[in-house]
């Protein structure tokens, strides 16, 4: 962290402000504290002269924008797998899990993500960083973290034996009835999460979740000033979450025009995620199938029916967030695929590289519990910004992998991009 001057000015350069105007010629961007005070004519009070208090950054000849928000990344499990643990999704220990993603956050924020939503997690590991990252321990991006998700039997993420239920360091919590559910949306933020995260089944052909369970989710959450998101990939499950007005629905590829109606008159965004599925789907063409041990045909038809998703979604007037999964599993490592959600938004989803930014930074930030006040550089917003040498709007690959990135300003503060060259890798199993 470099000590920060009370004044940092950006000058020169293109802006890509996040709300989808024009890109344009930057004069001044002045932050004070964790936000953006001006943008445009540099005001008479800023004295760039003054070096104890103004630090100038000139970025003439590059790009300046909106910290990107990646709504669907998971921190605490998925890799790495260590020999002689307990079965689950990556390493079940609570200390190593905590460990992991705290450097895990650092790769983040490194490529270029200033923001992320945390859909599920071991243990409460995700609320621990967060707050380890608020409280100035250590850098990494805004976090807005859910606990277990909740489900049924035979739901995604219940995976052992009904006679193993779902063990502490499962990322699924059983709950079988409405009153269960609620006991543990109260457990849950009792611990600090932000937001509670049901799951109904995994490809979506049926339907595990009540609408009445739902509702009762919802209505305790909320009371609870606690957001409410879904995994649904089904029709009915989509319907439900819909009438019973969660906050965000995950996937949605099975929802029927109909379906999509309803979510469109209850007003929710859906937030696809196409970018796990078209990571499985490379990966199984380079591999094979039985290597990746996921079905790639229904990946295949799962991807397809996202590209359809987000013409009909724009169609009707559903927001669409922008989400990758990264963290998920081995082959979504963090730092790598936060941007790669706006290619495909570009390329199956019929947006240019502008709305793509535009989803990706000012409409994201519901996900992370601060519409309106992130993900937009202008007067009065936090200060999330960052810089590339190269133009995001010409070519949206320029975001993936903080390949192109110069500055990262997150919080007003400059990061220290340097670090990642010396990122370690992890190993899929220790030996
Ligand atoms: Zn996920």
């Amino acid at each position: 962290m470099s000590a920060a001057p009370k004044t940092l000015v950006i000058r020169n350069g293109t802006l890509i402000d996040g709300s989808g105007k024009p890109a344009g010629r930057n004069d001044a961007i002045v932050i004070e504290g964790n936000r953006i005070k001006s943008v445009g004519a540099l005001p008479p009070d800023v004295t760039l002269e003054d070096r104890r208090n103004v630090q100038v950054i000139d970025a003439a000849g590059q790009w300046i924008m909106p910290g990107l928000i990646d709504a669907h990344c998971h921190m605490s499990y998925g890799y790495p797998m260590i020999k002689g643990e307990g079965k689950g999704k990556g390493t079940t220990r609570p200390e190593f899990s905590t460990l992991k993603s705290a450097r895990s956050a650092q790769k983040v924020l490194r490529a270029g993500v200033t923001s992320i939503s945390v859909p599920g997690g071991t243990w409460f590991t995700d609320v621990g960083v967060r707050d380890a990252i608020r409280l100035g321990l250590m850098h990494g991006p805004r976090m807005f973290v859910a606990g277990r998700m909740i489900v049924t039997y035979g739901c995604i993420e219940d995976d052992e034996p009904s006679w193993e239920g779902t063990p502490d360091h499962s990322i699924g919590k059983l709950c079988n009835t409405a009153d269960e559910m609620v006991t543990e949306v109260r457990r849950q933020g009792k611990h600090g999460v932000n937001f509670i995260k049901m799951a109904d089944s995994r490809s979506g052909e049926s339907q595990m979740l009540a609408k009445e369970e739902i509702a009762a989710v919802v209505g305790e959450a909320h009371r609870r000033n606690l957001k409410v998101a879904i995994h649904s990939r089904g029709a009915g499950s989509t319907r439900a979450a819909a009438e019973a007005g969660v906050d965000w629905i995950v996937h949605a590829d099975l929802a029927t025009e109909r379906d999509l109606e309803a979510v469109a008159k209850a007003g929710m965004p859906i937030l696809p995620t196409a970018t796990f599925l078209s990571v499985v789907i490379e990966l199984g063409k380079k591999v094979g199938a039985e290597q990746v041990q996921l079905d790639i045909n229904r990946m295949q038809r799962h991807y397809e029916l996202l590209g359809k998703l987000m013409h009909k979604a724009r169609e009707l007037g559903i927001r669409l967030l922008v989400g990758t999964d990264t963290g998920n599993n081995a082959f979504t490592p963090h730092g790598e695929l936060h941007a790669k959600e706006l290619e495909i938004f570009v390329k199956h989803g019929g947006y240019s590289p502008m709305e793509a930014i535009v989803a990706a930074t000012r409409d994201n930030a519901i996900a992370v519990g601060l519409d309106g006040r992130v993900g937009e550089v202008a007067p009065g917003k936090l200060a999330d910004i960052i810089v590339l040498d190269k133009d995001p709007v010409a070519d949206i690959t320029v975001l993936q992998g903080g390949k192109h990135l110069t500055r990262v300003i997150k919080d007003g503060r400059q990061i220290d991009l340097d670090p990642r060259d010396e990122m370690l890798q992890f190993q899929q199993a220790a030996e």
